[in-house]
């Protein structure tokens, strides 16, 4: 048996046709909603996805605006940048690439964005808001995964879910977002004492540790949904994910490595876009 693919490539591409009809909307209201990015530095990594995220935004109509700062840049220079783009009524989306340099202090600078311009969303208000379970913006990389299996009518409430990872980007939010719909969710970590007893009670399995073949068939509850967020590099150097070959015949769903969660993440981040310019625009003509 092989495990039904979540085609996150598809979904996504379908995704950005939506989002450009939103985008030809607001225009007609005289918004063009733009995303403003900061790069501090020059990692290759992070420059790949600063050019990712503006053509992405360009494919749709959405404007950005890309801030380049030396990797020697100031605290105060980074901080005055941020509160440039949070006045400026031209930019509804700010997003600080990350990591920052070692010397910045970059949880200051993700708490200095305006919470209604955060399409990142990690700012405390809007993590505090999703754990609410009133979220508006929403962190991208969770969010797209719910977004995923609602495609394809994965029933959540009342299920085992279980989340592989803890960071604040990934494992958390997902946790809470799966909680949110009702979800019996457990979270496993480095220091969780046997992985593989655990996973096997998930009927949705979500890893995002970032360990070639960490996940192995033999954790996988028989026709499991299985997401793979992570993002490693195999021998030769080709994408993938957490999860081993194998995973694909016990799981009953999986998300490919590349095509699952990338796709989607890439895409909410212009949902959040559109979604900080619609609210903006709203508050704007009151
Ligand atoms: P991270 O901050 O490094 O977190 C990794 C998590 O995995 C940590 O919570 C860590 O536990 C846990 N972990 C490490 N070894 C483990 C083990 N042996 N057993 C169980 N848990 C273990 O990484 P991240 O930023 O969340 O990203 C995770 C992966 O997703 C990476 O591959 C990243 O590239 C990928 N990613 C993909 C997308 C996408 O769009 N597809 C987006 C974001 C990230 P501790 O907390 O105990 O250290």
């Amino acid at each position: 048996m092989s495990a039904a693919v979540l085609d996150g490539k598809a979904l996504a591409a379908r995704m950005r046709k939506d989002i450009k009809r939103e985008v030809s909307a607001l225009a007609a209201e005289g918004v063009v909603p733009t995303l403003a990015v900061v790069l501090v530095g020059d990692d290759p990594a992070s420059r790949v996805y600063v050019t990712n995220k503006e053509r992405d935004c360009e494919k749709c109509g959405i404007r950005s605006i890309e801030k380049h700062l030396p990797a020697d840049a100031s605290q105060a220079e980074l901080e005055a940048l941020v509160e440039e783009f949070n006045r400026r009524d031209d930019v509804h989306g700010i997003l600080v690439q990350l990591p920052i340099p070692k010397h910045l202090d970059e949880r200051a600078i993700l708490d200095l964005i305006d919470p209604a311009k955060d399409v990142d969303a990690f700012h405390p208000i809007n993590v505090g808001r999703m754990v609410r379970g009133d979220g508006v913006l929403l962190p991208c990389t969770p969010a797209g995964v719910m977004a995923l299996l609602d495609e394809y009518d994965i029933p959540i409430e009342g299920r085992e879910c279980v989340v592989i990872g803890r960071s604040n980007i990934v494992g958390k939010p997902m946790a809470q977002l799966l909680l949110a719909r009702n979800g019996t969710v457990t979270v496993c970590h480095s220091r969780t004492r046997d992985l593989a007893e655990v996973c096997r009670r998930a009927d949705i399995l979500v890893s995002a540790v970032g360990k070639r073949n960490i996940v192995t068939a033999d954790m996988i509850k028989p026709g499991a949904v299985v997401v793979d967020v992570a993002m490693n590099t195999d021998d030769s150097g080709r994408l993938c994910g957490d999860c081993a070959a194998d995973v694909a015949d016990a799981a009953g769903f999986l998300t490919p490595v590349p095509g699952g969660v990338g796709p989607m993440t890439r895409v909410m981040l212009l949902r959040n876009t559109i979604t900080a310019a619609r609210a903006q625009n709203a508050k704007a003509s009151k």
